[in-house]
Formats: C-alpha cells, structure tokens, sequence
C-alpha cells in the first residue's frame, strides 16, 4: 500500500518519534530528554528538519523546539491548558470565530511536528478537527453568515490533507459569494517541503479567490535549499507567502537571528507577518521572553532592517478583538 502514497506521506511516516533515536543520530547524549514530557506531549519530527540541526550541539535551535526536556514539567499557574481561551470561541465544533471578517476553522489535529512550546499542545482536537458531518455544518455557518470574508485553514497542520480533499474543500469555500479570500496557516513548507507538490500548487493558484500562505518559521536554520526551492515554487501570482514565528528563549531571542530570519525569508519569498509573543500554554514556561525585552528587541530589529523585513509585534489576548500590538 505504501508504495502508493505521495512522498511526503512517507517522509512523514519515517519521521523521529523516538528521543533516543533522534540524539543518537545528532551524536548527543541520549539521556538528554525527558520521558514524562514525552509522555505528556509525544515527539514528532520530519527526517529533512532534523537533518538541518547541528551534529554534537545540545542548544541547536532547531532541537531546542522538538526534544522533550524536564523544564516541560515545571507548572506556573499562568500556564494554563487554553491558553487563549480558543474552546469558548469554538462555535459548530470547528470554527472559532473570534475576529470580524475572518473565521479560524480547525482542519485537523494533526502535525508533521510536534513544537513543545505549540499553544495547542494541550488542545482536545479530537473534539473538534473537520470530518465530512462537521464540513457540511461549517460551511453553512460560512455562507449563513456576510460579514465573514475570509477562511483561515488551521490545526494541527492543514496541509496534512491529501491534495483530493484539500481542492474539495477550497473549492466549497471559494465558491460562497461573500468569500474573498482564503488563507492556510501551516508549518508543513519549512518542516516538511515535499508537502509542496506540483499538484498543490496548482490547485492554490487556479482558485478563483486568492490565497494567502502564512508560515511558521522561526529560526534561518530551518530555511535549506529544499525549503527554499519549495517557497520559490509556491510563489504564484494567485499565492501571497507571509510568515510567523514565537519568540522563544535561548532560540531566537537576538537581534541577529531575527535579522538573520527576516533576511532569509526574503530571498526565499516570503515576507515577516507577525512576531508572537509565547502564549502561556502548559509546559512551555521556560521559552518565555519578558514584554520588556522583546519590546527592547524589536526596537532592534526596526533599525537594521527594512520596515517591510520587520514582523509586527504581536500577542494573542483572551477576549480581544484581534491580536494586541506590542509597542
Ligand atoms: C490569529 C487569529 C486570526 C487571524 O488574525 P490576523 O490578525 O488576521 O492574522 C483569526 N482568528 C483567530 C481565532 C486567530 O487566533
Ligand atoms: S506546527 Fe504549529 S500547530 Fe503544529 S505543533 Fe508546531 S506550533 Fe503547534
């Protein structure tokens, strides 16, 4: 059976979700991960992403964002399962409609990668991913509803659709009048390129709305020549790339790595949307970075670069009507 899946269902099958294995292979100290962290949140991670981590470097950014460690366990009581109060908001089990104009609808639980400061880590997908009864239900609240002009596929990764089902579904949402525009929010481009088919693409770019590609990338590591070549080819006239990335503690928190990141992205297509600050998501504690310094380092950020190389500033808050901007 195998032999007939797209490739990158089998890179996504041979991925790491062994600690041990993935230590081993980065020739790193085996013990060097926690198996209650693991337990709490399994590991998951592409072969192509681990092959751009650093052999021999315990703080390669790359790993610091897949191993489980012990830090995971340490609980402050301001981190909490929903971080940004996602489950009040979920309407028809897999939209949440928080902002106007635009609806988040949850395609699947699933990722390529499992990041351990994810604010979904303790989300119960199960209870409200798409299935065929629930696409039928969303999409009558789509067209029920003219104030809403875009759909933003999230997860879990939406790309983990096969091709089949992703263009069935684009294609319902494109043809609801009041539909503008489309967005997929995803990290599967730089975690996982062969995701990028030739196929993908043309079901992107023949859509009759335009679609709008947000990333997920938060270090230059992750952008290889793979990726990069994945990104070129996406770059259709009918696909606008943007990305987004967490500010995160001991990975990307300087300004040259930012820079650097921001620098990258350029050359591979794909412009800075937003810098979130870490939502407060279980286990995640030790990635914070204080407001303060983030503040200190955007300010940075805006003078050795190009105002459109410079992320927005960003935080997700409980109750507001769209992302706070952090200035
Ligand atoms: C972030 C987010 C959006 C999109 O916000 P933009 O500022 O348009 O990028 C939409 N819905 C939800 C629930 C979100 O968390
Ligand atoms: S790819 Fe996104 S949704 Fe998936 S684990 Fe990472 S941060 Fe979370």
């Amino acid at each position: 059976m195998t032999a007939h899946l797209p490739s990158w269902q089998k890179d996504l099958a041979a991925g790491f979700s062994n600690p041990e294995a993935l230590l081993q292979y980065l020739k790193l100290d085996f013990k060097a991960y926690s198996a209650q962290a693991r337990d709490d949140f399994s590991m998951r991670v592409p072969l192509s992403y681990a092959a751009c981590m650093q052999k021999g470097e315990p703080s390669d950014p790359l790993l610091m964002q897949v191993l489980p460690i012990a830090d995971e366990l340490n609980n402050p009581v301001d981190f909490q399962d929903d971080p940004v109060g996602d489950l009040a908001a979920i309407t028809e089990n897999c939209i949440i409609h928080k902002y106007q104009g635009r609806v988040l609808l949850i395609i699947t639980g699933g990722c390529a990668i499992n990041c351990r400061f994810c604010f979904r880590r303790n989300f119960p997908y199960a209870n409200v991913q798409l299935n065929t009864q629930k696409e039928g239900i969303a999409l009558n609240y789509i067209r029920g509803n003219s104030t809403i002009h875009e759909v933003i596929l999230s997860g879990g990764d939406p790309l983990l659709l096969s091709d089949q089902r992703l263009k069935a579904l684009l294609q319902k949402l494109s043809s609801i009048a009041h539909i503008k525009r489309i967005r997929i929010h995803t990290r599967l481009p730089i975690v996982l390129s062969t995701r990028v088919t030739t196929e993908l693409i043309r079901i992107l770019n023949n859509l009759p709305i335009p679609v709008i590609m947000v990333m997920h990338c938060n270090h230059a590591h992750e952008l290889s020549e793979q990726v990069i070549t994945a990104c070129l080819a996406l770059k259709q006239p009918n696909i606008t790339l943007l990305n987004q990335s967490v500010l995160l503690k001991g990975i990307n928190d300087n300004a040259q790595v930012l820079q650097a990141l921001s620098e990258k992205l350029f050359t591979t297509g794909v412009l800075p949307y937003y810098l979130h600050l870490l939502d407060k998501a279980k286990g995640t504690a030790h990635f914070e970075m204080s407001q303060i310094k983030a503040i200190k380092l955007h300010q940075k950020l805006q003078q050795v670069l190009p105002g459109y190389l410079v992320p927005k500033l960003v935080k997700e808050q409980q109750g507001e009507v769209a992302k706070t901007l952090i200035i």
